[in-house]
């Protein structure tokens, strides 16, 4: 092969690759042995001032192996930027020695190989600095599952705990010191806590205020004792205070259930969630329960669209009873989910479905069946009741909700009377709004509400005045108690007096004895839901109730 063809090999190569030392062997092979080349080897050092000073040397082998304690023959050096200096080293076979002209056009080579590595280099940047957080300069989720992956491959990931931390009160640091010393007091904290980690460890900022760590289980309790406190300081008004920051941390103990280098956040982020939420406690580990429930949501979310299609959910119905004349005059619907041999309530799955923003497609479905009863009952000759339907109060911030209700009634060609919507009493000023315009848009329609567990929600009273609702239902803790008290019935009295007043009516559910029965009666309710009656039953069970229409004594 004559030089100029290998030249171009050469050149050709190091362009159409994707720029990684590894490739210019390949580039070099044919070159070398036109000059005798044994090695060329390149040495990284970075520059007084740049980011990586005082970092060690980088050695960087590009072509044979790399030669130990033995002088080049020739070297070529080379400054990237001001930021680093590339030092190429060259051996050659025997004790050959290059003329003039070869070292010309070796050192065009150089050059050349150069320009490549300055293309790497360069490219190292950029990949390093996407695994960075751009404040604290600590790994970010993407160089901590980097990190993490390796532990993983190697199984060395058994000897860790894994540590997910958010810092107590860090909000109150930004007001009073401002967003940029905020910025600053982050800065020196991060300082303090990379100070705490050895090499085969990480921690890693994911912004705000969270981090995640992989610490040698041995040096966990050490690791939540440093948590408790760490000294840093804030300026304000020129003069330096100091400030002692915790951090509320879930840690996940990792055993060998561990799948994949995410379930080290995502385990770790659920214990914390519950020593936030429940626990109210500055840490704690994860632990069997926690494990199952997140397993559970998990098949939910993942079932929950498959499982409608198979009607997978059945309506059951509760009665509403008249207790003075024990006539049946409502059922409301609730939903079970059969999934795979087990009943699962909506206790269970509507949290996790509302959550995921998925509800509004049960809610329908529901309705639906709803519709589908009614019309049954009515072809069958059936005495037909009112159903109620649960609509969450994630629904109504679907824009079309009222338009589809409407479109679901209309279809069955039912009378709208026959549908009643509830939805529980808003925990926020936010929602009120939302919620007045979905119960005025369902009164325009002609189709009933009721406000749910009333009494639990965020403003009863403006409920009652503000809300064009038919219906309130009393939540069961307000008859809940054993005895029931004079309390219960001043409370029980004035809210039914109120109602009535106002033109709404009156619902109390979860009665299971007598005495509620008469309390409720004495206070002039006598529409109810409850156990003392029924159980919510299935269709069929139902029909029998309603052929007789009739609790008697
Ligand atoms: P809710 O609408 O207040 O329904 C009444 C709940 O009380 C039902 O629980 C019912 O089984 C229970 N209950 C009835 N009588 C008694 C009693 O005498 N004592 C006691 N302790 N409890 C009684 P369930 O079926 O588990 O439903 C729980 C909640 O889930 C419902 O409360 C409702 O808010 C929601 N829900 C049920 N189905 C749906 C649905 O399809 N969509 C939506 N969005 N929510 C639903
Ligand atoms: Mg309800
Ligand atoms: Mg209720």
């Amino acid at each position: 092969m004559n030089f100029e063809k290998s030249f171009e090999n050469f050149v050709q190569i190091l362009s159409e690759e994707e720029v990684t030392p590894e490739i210019s062997p390949s580039a070099i092979a044919d070159i070398a042995k036109e000059y005798s080349l044994r090695s060329i080897v390149s040495i990284v050092s970075y520059a007084k001032g740049s980011e990586q000073e005082g970092e060690p040397d980088t050695v960087i082998p590009l072509f044979g192996p790399v030669p130990e304690g033995e002088a080049p023959a020739y070297f070529f050096r080379n400054n990237i930027a001001g930021q680093k200096t590339v030092t190429y080293n060259i051996y050659l076979y025997g004790d050959k020695q290059w003329n003039d002209d070869e070292y010309k056009s070796f050192s065009i080579l150089v050059d050349i190989l150069s320009f490549h590595m300055e293309r790497f280099l360069l490219n190292t940047v950029v990949r390093e600095s996407t695994l960075k957080q751009y404040l604290t300069g600590l790994p970010n989720s993407g160089g901590f599952l980097v990190f993490a992956s390796k532990l993983c491959e190697s199984g060395d990931i058994m000897l860790y705990d894994s540590f997910y931390f958010n810092l107590k009160s860090f909000g109150l640091y930004s007001r009073r010191y401002g967003i940029a010393e905020g910025d600053e007091i982050m800065k020196r904290y991060a300082k303090k806590l990379k100070g705490f980690f050895n090499k085969d460890e990480i921690v890693a900022h994911l912004g705000g205020d969270n981090y995640t760590a992989l610490v040698k289980k041995e040096r966990t309790k050490d690791f939540l004792n440093f948590l408790s406190g760490v000294d840093v300081y804030g300026i304000r008004n020129g003069k330096e205070e100091p400030i002692k920051i915790a951090a509320v941390c879930g840690v996940y103990a990792v055993d060998d259930s561990l799948k994949d280098a995410g379930q080290l956040l995502s385990r770790a982020a659920m214990a914390l969630n519950y020593a936030k939420n429940e626990a109210n406690k500055p840490y704690v580990f994860v632990n069997k329960a926690m494990s199952t429930r997140i397993y559970r949501q998990k098949q939910i979310e993942d079932r929950y669209e498959e499982a409608l299609e198979n009607d997978e959910f059945r309506i059951y119905l509760q009665p509403k009873v008249d207790t003075i004349t024990g006539e049946i005059v409502g059922a409301e619907a609730l939903s079970r989910w059969f999934c795979n041999g087990i009943v699962l309530y909506p206790t269970e799955f509507i949290p996790i479905l509302e959550q995921e923003g998925m509800v509004a497609s049960l809610d329908l479905y529901v309705l639906k069946k709803a519709c589908e009863f009614i019309s049954d009952w009515q072809k069958r000759g059936i005495p037909t009741v009112p159903i109620s339907v649960n609509f969450s109060r994630r629904d109504l911030s679907y824009k079309r909700i009222v338009e589809e209700i409407t479109e679901v009634i209309d279809k069955y060609g039912i009378d709208r009377k026959f549908i009643e919507i509830e939805v529980t009493e808003t925990v926020s000023e936010d929602e009120r709004s939302l919620m007045t315009s979905f119960l005025s848009k369902l009164k325009d329609a002609g189709i009933n509400t009721a406000i749910d567990d009333f009494g639990t929600g965020y403003s009863s009273l403006s409920t009652l005045r503000d809300f064009p609702v038919k219906v309130i239902k009393i939540d069961k803790t307000f008859i809940g108690n054993d005895n029931l008290s004079k309390n219960d019935e001043i409370v029980l009295k004035n809210i039914i007096t109120m109602s009535k007043e106002l033109g709404i009516d009156v619902v109390t559910e979860g009665v299971e004895r007598e005495d509620q029965i008469e309390l409720l009666k004495g206070v002039g309710c006598h529409i109810v839901q409850g156990f003392f009656y029924d159980n919510p039953m299935p269709k069929p069970d139902f029909e029998k109730r309603l052929e007789k229409k009739y609790y008697s004594e």
